[in-house]
């Protein structure tokens, strides 16, 4: 399987997001739920159009699942999902992102506070994991690819197995380090916090599996 390379620019930013510009590691949760949010906001407009699918309300939701043992965090969501072609444009390239509000490096270095105005997009997943998994099915197609990268040196995209149209992205997180630490973003309850922080306005469900401590 061959490997595919980010644009140029796109690298160039995801280098800057990866490196310490954004403090807040905390929003790349926020950005994801937007985004699955946003995808079945597209399916419940598809649906008002489209007799084939019926939008049934307690069918839509997103779920947040960690599991410490693999140090994943797994976000998912029952929108609309994304075709191969999809993955391949909106995930290939930065461009298609949010985070081209974003200018010049000049403007990310004062704008210490920009994070909370500014969406940074998908590409934010990297800044605590070192790999992501983006399986997806779209609707109305039988297909399902999975997109796979590890951020730095580019993606690929293989054919996969997924039941329903949507999407799940698995973010495998990286190790702590002396001056930071991602084991957090393996504790539901801080978790939880993060959605209740940045989430609180979001539509539809956000499920989670809490166990009692
Ligand atoms: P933005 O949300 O500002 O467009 P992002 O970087 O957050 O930028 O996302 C890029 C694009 O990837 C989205 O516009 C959307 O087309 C696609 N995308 C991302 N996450 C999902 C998802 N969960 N379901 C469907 N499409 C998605
Ligand atoms: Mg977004």
């Amino acid at each position: 399987m061959t490997k595919k390379q980010f644009k140029a620019e796109s690298k160039r930013l995801l280098e800057m997001m990866i490196n310490s510009i954004y403090t807040q590691k905390e929003i790349f949760l926020r950005e994801l739920i937007s985004n699955a949010s946003d995808a079945i906001d597209k399916m419940y407009y598809k649906a008002l159009t489209d007799e084939t699918i019926t939008f049934d309300k307690d069918g839509y939701y997103i779920k947040v699942v960690a599991d410490k043992e693999k140090r994943s965090l797994t976000i998912t969501d029952t929108g609309i999902g994304m075709t191969k072609e999809d993955l391949e444009t909106n995930l290939g390239t930065i461009a298609k992102s949010g985070s081209l509000a974003f200018k010049t490096e000049n403007e990310l270095k004062d704008g210490h506070d920009i994070i909370g105005q500014f969406g940074v997009g998908f590409y934010s997943a990297f800044m605590v994991a070192d790999e992501v998994t983006v399986t997806s099915k779209a609707v109305s197609t039988d297909e399902a690819f999975k997109w796979k990268s590890d951020g730095a040196d580019g993606y690929t995209i293989e054919p996969a197995e997924k039941e329903s149209y949507g999407t799940e992205i698995v973010l495998k997180v990286k190790e702590n380090t002396e001056e930071e630490n991602y084991d957090e973003y393996l504790d539901d309850y801080r978790l939880k916090a993060i959605i209740k922080k940045y989430s609180d306005f979001i539509r539809y469900p956000i499920k989670m599996e809490l166990t009692e401590r």
